[in-house]
């Protein structure tokens, strides 16, 4: 039995396929899973779990039926679908974790998390991040519309993609030492998380033992998920359908 970890969908009504290849997934490969994790960025944007548009509809129901069948599904916030709520939860059956999570795979102390906290070079996103990850600003920005709160995510999502552009890549990676720090304080050797785009499977060592961490892909031009059983851990694409 496998334990399956994805992120990075970005789930987004402009590409249907990517959507298609989701449902498909939940609907086949999940169900044999003993495990999912979802590590963040399911959706391009989640403006609130009253939102009332197909796609979160969709999911949410898709999601219900895999975890009715067996298969739970834990899932930790990235930073565009931070305010998936108790709501959502409830709706689709998935159980939302904290932001760091140390889980048992396979006798393997590993730690699971999006990962933006992890590229602390990044000085203007990580105070963007503790802005936006606060009660009360995400309290001020649910009183809101629904229209309103659309039009708020389309600038932060603009704003985030001009700014991601203008960085070097080395200050929008993760930084190594925040990596080693976190695995310390954690106690742990092994890593997964998303948030990069730069899927890998690093090893490494911490205190002269052995260390991994894996990075998860994002499904733009495929799918990706992590196949992990007692044997180990692998990376694999999942090819997007024609036609869809
Ligand atoms: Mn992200």
């Amino acid at each position: 039995m496998t334990t399956l970890f994805i992120s990075d969908l970005h789930l987004d009504p402009t590409r249907p396929a990517v959507t298609t290849l989701f449902l498909e997934f939940l609907q086949q490969r999940a169900t044999a899973a003993m495990a999912l994790y979802i590590l963040g960025d399911l959706f391009e944007a989640w403006i609130g779990d009253d939102n009332d548009e197909d796609l979160g509809i969709e999911v949410a129901s898709a999601l219900k039926a895999l975890t009715q069948q067996g298969t739970p599904v834990y899932f930790i916030h990235g930073n565009r679908d931070f305010l998936l709520g108790e709501d959502f939860a409830a709706a689709s059956g998935i159980q939302l974790l904290p932001e760091s999570k140390v889980i048992e795979l396979y006798g393997i102390p590993t730690l699971i998390m999006h990962g933006d906290i992890l590229c602390t070079d990044d000085v203007e996103y990580q105070l963007f991040r503790a802005k936006v990850r606060s009660r009360e600003w995400q309290t001020q920005l649910l009183a809101r519309s629904l229209a309103e709160r659309r039009q708020i995510a389309k600038q932060l999502r603009d704003g985030s993609q001009k700014a991601t552009r203008q960085k070097p890549a080395e200050i929008t990676d993760v930084a190594p030492k925040t990596v080693i720090r976190v695995m310390r304080e954690h106690g742990v050797r092994h890593l997964i998380h998303g948030h990069t785009h730069r899927p890998a499977i690093h090893r490494f060592n911490i205190d002269g033992e052995p260390a991994q961490r894996i990075v998860l892909g994002d499904w733009y031009e495929q799918g990706s998920v992590l196949s992990c059983d007692p044997t180990g851990c692998r990376l694999e694409g999942l090819p997007l359908g024609q036609g869809t």
